[in-house]
């Protein structure tokens, strides 16, 4: 069953938006012109929550997100309300997977990341990928018989829990679905291109698609902003709310900010903190301009 937007589209300001870094580094500018972005939809009315996005415990450190928070409220961004920790909500992200079972659209999947590249190339000749580039699942477990599936997780076999993409497609055919985009205006989903995603990891009983869609809905989130980059799983958030009953948010994503070289600015390849730009005197102002300076050129 689709929701309707229960919000109106043509307001810039009021919504109840969030940020939602995961704390695997310090801020830098590209995480500013992000929170920006969903803050100054949140103007007049509105809200602006913070949500932590620390399910992986191998690259999310509690050290950085204290970080983050403290950068943030340099910077004059204050959320309201208390900050949401993702990696203490696993039992509601559990119900959430005992609600999809139910509904029968999950099912174990046994195989590793190199059994999934070497079936995906034989049957194709190189990996099959989703929009986001993620290997497609060539289905191998999908056609496991119930006792087969029972006796390995009998012998204590590790697995991920995937999403039966054509039962779940079939569940909510009934309604095209849609999302309202701000700059685009009514958008088709075709998450059918993700073919059966993992719902649930074997080292974190979640997953980044399970937790955003299902933290949104349980937050009142009105407006989902983010990055481009996150465009195409939205078709699978959809999905996912369209299933579990949830109120569809409306969408605004925001250009990328990239180094003079062209790429996307990342922690990893060095992009400057806002700590660091702090500690060599810049002001918060001047940090805001940088960040919605960087925005605009895109
Ligand atoms: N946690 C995601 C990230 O850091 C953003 C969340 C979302 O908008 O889906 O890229």
């Amino acid at each position: 069953m689709n929701f309707p937007l229960q919000c109106n589209t043509s307001s810039t300001y009021g919504w109840r938006t969030r940020f939602a870094p995961s704390p695997t580094g310090f801020l830098h500018l590209g995480h500013v012109a992000s929170a920006l972005h969903g803050w100054a939809f949140s103007r007049s009315g509105g809200a602006w929550l913070v949500r932590m996005e620390d399910i992986d415990p191998q690259r999310c450190r509690p050290a950085y997100a204290q970080a983050i928070l403290e950068d943030l409220a340099w910077l004059g961004l204050e959320p309201e309300g208390e900050v949401v920790h993702q990696s203490e909500r696993m039992a509601a992200y559990g119900q959430v997977l005992e609600t999809l079972d139910r509904l029968g659209v999950l099912y174990p999947c046994f195989c590793t990341r190199s059994e999934i590249a070497r079936e995906s190339t034989a049957m194709f000749s190189a990996p099959h990928t989703a929009p986001d580039g993620s290997v497609l699942y060539p289905g191998r477990c999908h056609h496991m018989t119930g006792a087969e599936r029972a006796a390995r997780m009998a012998e204590g076999q590790p697995y991920v829990l995937r999403l039966d993409m054509a039962r779940a497609c079939a569940r909510v055919a009934a309604q095209p679905l849609t999302y309202q985009d701000l700059a685009l205006g009514t958008v088709e989903c075709q998450p059918e291109l993700f073919g059966d995603v993992v719902l649930a990891r074997r080292d974190v009983p979640a997953s980044y698609h399970l937790c955003v869609t299902h933290d949104d809905a349980a937050q009142g989130v009105t407006l989902v902003t983010r990055g481009v980059d996150l465009r195409p799983a939205t078709d699978l958030h959809r999905l996912l709310q369209a299933l579990m009953e949830w109120p569809t948010p409306a969408y605004a994503f925001h250009p990328l900010l990239c180094d003079a070289e062209g790429r996307r600015l990342a922690k990893r390849d060095g992009a400057q903190s806002v700590r660091d730009m702090r500690a060599a005197g810049m002001h918060a102002q001047d940090v805001r301009h940088a960040a919605m300076a960087g925005d605009k050129k895109q």
